[in-house]
């Protein structure tokens, strides 16, 4: 499997190795990691269109999604009142607890 960026707050941590296609997601983080999807991409003002997702954050062990957990903090809001209507519409976007949809590295020839 292609190796990932590496992202602050892991402190060494070893990470959980992604599952296949369609398996339950255990927070591997391969996905974000490799590239930003297209809700960081139009939501994220600093976010660069290769490479990680600026708002992948690791707690306890997995990675979670912070536009699901507090997308005002990278919308850059003036508020986080919205937070909870918010993050409820983008995980139901993204497809959240509905399994893994990010492709094998081995189909799509990413394996070095
Ligand atoms: S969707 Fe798949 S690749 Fe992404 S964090 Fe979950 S298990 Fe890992
Ligand atoms: S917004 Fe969430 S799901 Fe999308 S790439 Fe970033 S961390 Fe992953």
């Amino acid at each position: 499997m292609k190796a990932i960026v590496l992202i602050d707050g892991t402190k060494g941590e070893r990470l959980p190795i992604k599952p296949a296609f369609g398996s339950a997601c255990n927070g591997c983080g391969w996905c974000c990691a490799s590239e930003a999807c297209g809700v960081a991409r139009e939501h994220i003002p600093d976010q660069p269109a290769g490479g990680p997702c600026q708002a992948l954050e690791h707690d306890a062990g997995r990675f979670v999604c912070g536009m699901i957990r507090r997308p005002s903090h990278y919308m850059r809001l003036p508020n986080d009142w919205a937070d909870g209507v918010l993050g409820d519409m983008i995980a139901n976007a993204l497809g959240a607890g509905r399994g893994c949809d990010a492709d094998d590295p081995e189909a799509t020839g990413a394996v070095s």
